[in-house]
């Protein structure tokens, strides 16, 4: 599991250019939306000015772009300039998505791209731009309630490349008509990252940590089952979900009373209301779940109903562990499911 130091240990190692930190996290500036590694040699950037990231994923999810001094995402040996050019280009054009065919255009064979970009990088060039553009439309989410007022008024879309990138993370917007209504997203501070919330009048749809990798898969279904488009802005159950999640990191409730609309088979849904019966700061294994809804040989099927929860926090997926009383997996990183449990034992049990 990975669980960054503290922010004063990770500035430190910063201002020292300490390469003892190389890999364990890489730092985003804040005033140039770029991403370093520790050893940077560029002059330091205040610590109000930084915020630290476990890796390469995560920084390109917040709607960081690599450091070209310090080649944050490189691997020695140098990568080829080809892959360096493919980065470029996407900079040069971060709404358009490069394919298979656009590749063989500029004469680079596409399992080559893939597999090179793998080596030096640790991710797919595929992997990359969907990083890249879904760090470029989450910001301008965390950027907030300002976007959904321009969005009502018109001209906003051909002024700006963000709904043509949203478009592609997000799917249609609701200007183009052919949808019964509009979802809200909303960007939630937590302590433990950005997470991400959808709600309408029926209630939430998703909260979700918004380096999920499942993110964008999990907003595509809910799109596509909900006939919606998914644009940021404000809803009062956005609000609500908003101080409930507040009261509950600061440990004086962990009871939620925002509707809650997942999406899911009726046996997941018996999953589901299994999780929301377990108290907090306790646990149940997947055995036991499974005992629970009368199925005791579905452990495996009550894994993947857990993993498929898209409501994290609220519908507790992180308090089911391993029969060993092992955390194993969770779609928000193990550190996180750590720090829930331990938070809610030391508060609500
Ligand atoms: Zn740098």
């Amino acid at each position: 599991m990975k669980r960054l130091p503290s922010f004063e240990v990770m500035y430190q190692a910063l201002l020292d250019r300490d390469s003892e930190f190389q890999g364990v996290f890489v730092v985003g500036v804040k005033t140039t939306r770029i991403f370093c590694r520790p050893t940077c040699p560029a002059r330091k950037p205040k610590a109000e000015n930084v915020e630290f990231f476990a890796d390469a994923h995560a920084a390109l999810l917040a709607g960081y772009r690599a450091c070209l001094r310090c080649r944050p995402m490189d691997r020695s040996p140098a990568p080829p300039s080809a892959l360096l050019e493919l980065i470029e280009l996407v900079e040069q054009s971060p709404s358009a998505r490069l394919r298979e065919r656009d590749l063989r255009q500029r004469g680079l064979d596409p399992s080559t791209v893939r597999r090179q970009f793998q080596k030096h990088f640790g991710m797919t060039f595929h992997a990359y731009q969907r990083n890249r553009h879904m760090g470029l439309a989450l910001q301008n989410i965390r950027a907030g309630s300002s976007v959904v007022q321009s969005q009502h008024n018109s001209g906003y879309e051909s002024a700006s490349g963000f709904w043509s990138s949203f478009r592609q993370v997000f799917g249609e917007t609701a200007s183009q008509g052919s949808y019964v209504h509009a979802v809200r997203a909303k960007w939630l501070e937590s302590p433990l990252g950005g997470m991400l919330a959808l709600a309408d009048d029926d209630g939430l749809h998703l909260l979700e940590f918004v380096d999920r990798r499942a993110l964008e898969t999990e907003i595509t279904s809910l799109r596509r089952r909900l006939k919606c488009a998914v644009v940021p802005g404000e809803h009062a159950l956005l609000t609500q979900i908003e101080c409930e999640l507040t009261e509950y990191f600061a440990g004086r409730q962990a009871k939620w009373r925002t509707p809650l609309l997942p999406h899911g088979s009726p046996f997941e849904h018996q999953v589901w209301d299994q999780l929301q019966a377990i108290p907090p700061g306790h646990t149940r294994s997947y055995g036991e779940i499974a005992e629970h809804i009368g199925r005791p040989a579905a452990v495996r099927a009550v894994g993947r109903a857990n993993g498929k929860n898209c409501l994290a926090i609220v519908i507790p997926c992180h308090r089911v562990i391993g029969a060993d009383g092992k955390l194993t997996g969770y779609g928000g990183g193990l550190w996180r499911k750590q720090w829930l449990l331990d938070h809610e034992r030391k508060h609500f049990d």
